[in-house]
């Protein structure tokens, strides 16, 4: 099996578990746990701000931040189709409070212009008693369900100050940050200018077993840390993981090599006449006829690809090689010949 389903599925290597192995620990809760604190310095150190907070998963962390911008009664906009929106079962609005609102992306995939958003938050502090308040603009960076399409800096800086312009405050979902600052070939902080808050993951490309983060202000953490222990986060003993975070961070070069594979299994794929637009970072969407049939039969040619978007969607990560992308390739192209000819016969016959 090729397993192309998520960024998610990698194996911690041998360094990796040597690192966890040997890891510095303490009671995070009671104590500060070392290793834990070594991730969140350099975590908060890469995305330009002044603390950040380790978190078991990227939704949780999320959740911390949603729970801090929102009150009940509160509004917030992110992109159409954005985590937040759609994967995360609700509880932006269950727990965190925040009625979604779903912002339209006219400025190509993943990505709201300005004035989409200005639109969006009129009158968001004027609203009288009974209305919602807008409170917060949510962004993606990269945007999972647009196929990981990147938001470039500027436009983030647009993007940004409109929303401050109407009085919002701005979380960035940076879940695949570190994808995004490689294929511009910008450092992550480049991507978080202005925003609140913001927060990666660890467990996706760069290969970590588990772990996520929340960066913002000295403030807010101190919130979020309180936030963190209500939700059940408080884990004791945490650097065994946060010690394969931060030698996770070491993998960020190692990006490129997963962009450069799903961009051969694009051309690969459209060479077969398949629907596919070119790959921003390492996501691949693949526009077909029949998604769960399509699924099925890459099954059984042993390649996993998982439904997003009512598209498939391939996820290159550092567990496949681009000799395994150009076998997913060789037996697309076995598979396509096979039925072809099963089609003369077929044909023939009749
Ligand atoms: C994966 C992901 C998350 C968080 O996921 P967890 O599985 O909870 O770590 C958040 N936002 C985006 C855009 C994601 O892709």
């Amino acid at each position: 099996m090729i397993d192309l389903r998520s960024d998610t599925v990698t194996q911690p290597d041998e360094r990796m578990r040597a690192v966890m192995a040997a890891a510095d620990v303490a009671d995070n809760v009671i104590d500060v746990d070392p290793s834990v604190r070594a991730l969140e310095e350099r975590t908060a150190e890469l995305l330009g701000k002044p603390a950040a907070l380790w978190t078991p998963t990227g939704t949780m962390a999320n959740l911390i931040a949603l729970s801090t911008h929102l009150r009940r009664g509160d509004k917030f906009l992110a992109p159409r189709g954005a985590h937040v929106l759609t994967n995360e079962l609700g509880s932006a609005a269950w727990l965190a409070g925040g009625m979604p609102e779903p912002i339209d992306t006219d400025a190509g995939p993943g990505r709201p212009s300005s004035a989409a958003i200005r639109r969006l938050a009129a009158g968001a502090k004027q609203a009288p008693y009974y209305m919602l308040r807008t409170a917060l603009l949510c962004l993606e960076n990269s945007h999972n369900a647009a196929g990981g399409a990147v938001t470039p800096p500027d436009e983030h800086v647009q993007l940004v100050a409109t929303a401050r312009d109407s009085g919002l405050a701005v979380h960035l979902d940076g879940a695949r940050l570190w994808n995004a600052a490689v294929a511009l070939d910008v450092p992550p902080a480049a991507l978080t200018v202005g925003t609140d808050t913001v927060s990666v993951c660890f467990s996706k490309g760069l290969g970590a077993p588990m772990g996520s983060a929340v960066a913002g202000s000295i403030g807010f953490v101190e919130q979020a840390r309180r936030m963190r222990q209500m939700l059940g986060g408080g884990v004791r003993q945490g650097g065994v993981v946060a010690a394969a975070c931060l030698h996770a961070l070491e993998n960020l070069d190692d990006l490129a090599a997963d962009h450069a594979n799903a961009e051969r299994l694009a051309s690969g794929l459209r060479e077969f006449g398949w629907d596919v637009a070119r790959p921003e970072t390492n996501i691949v969407l693949a526009g077909v006829a029949d998604v769960p049939a399509t699924l099925t039969s890459l099954r059984e040619i042993g390649v996993l690809a998982l439904p997003m978007a009512g598209k498939v969607r391939f996820v290159t990560h550092r567990d496949v090689t681009t000799a395994e992308i150009d076998e997913v390739l060789r037996r697309i192209g076995e598979e396509r010949a096979r039925r072809d000819r099963r089609h003369e016969a077929t044909s023939a016959r009749a």
